[in-house]
């Protein structure tokens, strides 16, 4: 059997809702043989995702996935395998970490303006000691009954014609995939059909993206339907791009969204772990045996 391979999962370290270590075992609960965790700008979660890793048995990947601005528009890149003590790398995601306080006080003061009071109190208490995300405050909208679930508080409030809304400031295409290959990582288009580009768009993307030396897009994500995987393997193949596979999970609740589930790639696709060395568990206690 291939292994179980998840390269895309945030812990609280950004806007998901487990620690690492509760991400690592549920990861191992659900048959994962490799995770990345990648936390948005920022790597400070995987320390302890490596302690419970080892503990589990399961492969453990440095990952991170960077906010970049492109085209006037937010573009997220995976970094994978990357070296977490690489200073330029740190330094620079620290910087998008500032950007989004700075953010998250806009939108803060856009949503007191709406009527509602002590935001950004409350979005400090979601977000904890990390930087607010979006996905902060639609919890928080959620859960003092502005809106009725997270769509509801990305459309009224959060996404582009919200009244909340603040676009991101956030880093060049060339800076994040130039930080993620000094660091000895592998650059990854994170799920593409999400930007809803053109063809031509997602063209000139993949182009500067190689350029600046990325050299990966994951074909192969929970949002992304059977055809829409299909199309993403082909251009892949076209632009001569690894393919990758990660669930972008969040936190436990929805079955679609879940930890090394439907991630399996299209034929005639170029994995990016193609030259990794990936230990295949013969046997794995799981949960003490007991699940
Ligand atoms: P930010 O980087 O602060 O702009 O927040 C972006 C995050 O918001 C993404 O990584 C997703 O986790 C989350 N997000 C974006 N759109 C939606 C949506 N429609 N429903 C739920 N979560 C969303
Ligand atoms: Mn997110
Ligand atoms: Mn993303
Ligand atoms: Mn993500």
């Amino acid at each position: 059997m291939n292994p179980v391979i998840d390269l895309h999962a945030h812990s609280h370290y950004s806007d998901g809702t487990l620690s690492p270590a509760e991400l690592v075992l549920r990861a191992q609960n659900k048959g994962v043989d490799v995770l990345a965790l990648t936390d948005h700008d920022n790597t400070a979660g995987l320390a302890e995702a490596h302690k419970a890793a080892q503990q589990a048995g399961l492969t453990l990947i440095n990952g991170v996935e960077v906010s970049v601005t492109w085209a006037r528009r937010t573009v997220h890149i995976v970094g994978l395998g990357i070296d977490t003590e690489n200073t330029a790398l740190q330094q620079g995601l620290e910087g998008i970490r500032e950007q989004r306080a700075i953010r998250a006080n806009k939108m803060a003061v856009k949503l007191e303006k709406a009527g509602l009071s002590g935001v950004m109190a409350s979005i400090k208490e979601y977000a904890g000691t990390e930087a607010a995300t979006r996905t902060h405050f639609a919890r928080y909208l959620v859960d003092n009954g502005h809106a009725k679930d997270m769509q509801t508080a990305f459309k009224r409030f959060l996404g582009k014609k919200g009244k909340a809304f603040v676009g991101g400031d956030w880093v060049s295409l060339e800076e994040a995939v130039g930080w993620i290959v000094n660091a000895g990582g592998q650059a990854v288009i994170a799920h593409p059909v999400r930007y809803k580009m053109t063809d031509t768009k997602l063209g000139v993307l993949i182009d500067e993206f190689k350029h600046a030396g990325g050299t990966g897009i994951e074909v192969s994500t929970a949002t992304h339907m059977p055809h829409e995987r299909r199309k993403m393997a082909i251009i892949a193949a076209q632009y001569e791009l690894l393919s990758s596979a990660g669930s972008d999970f969040h936190s436990p609740g929805n079955p679609r969204i879940e930890l090394g589930h439907n991630l399996g790639l299209p034929a005639d696709t170029v994995p990016v772990w193609k030259d990794w060395e990936i230990e295949k568990k013969a046997t794995k206690v799981v949960n003490g045996g007991l699940l």
